[in-house]
């Protein structure tokens, strides 16, 4: 299902201003554009989405910058090797995936000084086995420090992809809430929660999530 995309933003935003209304704080949206084509990108702009998610620095890369004009916030939500640093450290705004220590130096290295400091979740991996990446809940608060240490990196919190699957039942969920609560209790720049996707949004929202990465739900289904 391709779907209009007026219609499926306008049913998205509706739902998620009633789950926002529900647990009682404001839900950034996060529109997750991998493998839509910057045309798709800016019709959504269009409707006046402003912060778009991509996977691929890569495949990102073009879009940056066929649509700079439109002035987009950029979030990395995908693995990111070491050689791509330089790349996300210069294009994007937020990365959302740094899940091990070695990558840090490198985000604040090449972050270019004209630049504001780049915003960075620490990406941790709630239920073990769903997902490869994400460091494990007990590494979070060392590397949430690196980060912090970086006059480069701004620390905004933490992201999280739950396995879809067993995500409704809200442990997962919940788990990142008490992660979070814990080490925004030490560092107050943490102020973005981000986890919940098409399938599992109205749930991570009741746990606290901030920011939501929604793909499908908005763009259609990607291909195979
Ligand atoms: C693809 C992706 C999403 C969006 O998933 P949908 O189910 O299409 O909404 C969100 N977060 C990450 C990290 C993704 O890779």
């Amino acid at each position: 299902m391709t779907g209009n995309l007026a219609q499926n933003y306008r049913k998205l935003r509706t739902a998620l201003d009633a789950c926002a209304a529900q647990s009682g704080h404001p839900v950034a949206l996060l529109a997750v554009s991998k493998t839509h084509p910057a045309a798709r990108v800016a019709e959504c702009a269009a409707l006046g989405q402003k912060a778009f998610g991509e996977n691929y620095v890569q495949e990102a890369l073009g879009k940056i910058a066929e649509l700079a004009p439109l002035g987009l916030e950029w979030h990395l939500i995908g693995p990111l090797q070491s050689n791509k640093c330089q790349a996300a450290a210069e294009h994007f705004d937020w990365v959302q995936s740094v899940d091990r220590a070695k990558i840090i130096p490198l985000l604040a290295k090449h972050r270019p000084a004209h630049q504001p400091p780049l915003n960075v979740l620490v990406q941790v991996n709630v239920d073990g086995e769903a997902s490869k990446s994400g460091c494990a809940p007990a590494q979070a608060a060392d590397l949430a420090a690196r980060v912090a240490a970086e006059p480069r990196l701004a620390l905004r919190g933490l992201m999280a992809i739950p396995d879809p699957a067993t995500s409704g039942n809200g442990l997962a969920f919940a788990q990142m809430q008490r992660l979070f609560r814990e080490l925004r209790g030490t560092y107050p720049t943490m102020d973005t929660l981000s986890m919940g996707m098409s399938d599992d949004f109205p749930a991570a929202i009741a746990h606290g999530a901030n920011l939501v990465r929604v793909g499908s739900a908005l763009f259609g289904r990607r291909g195979p």
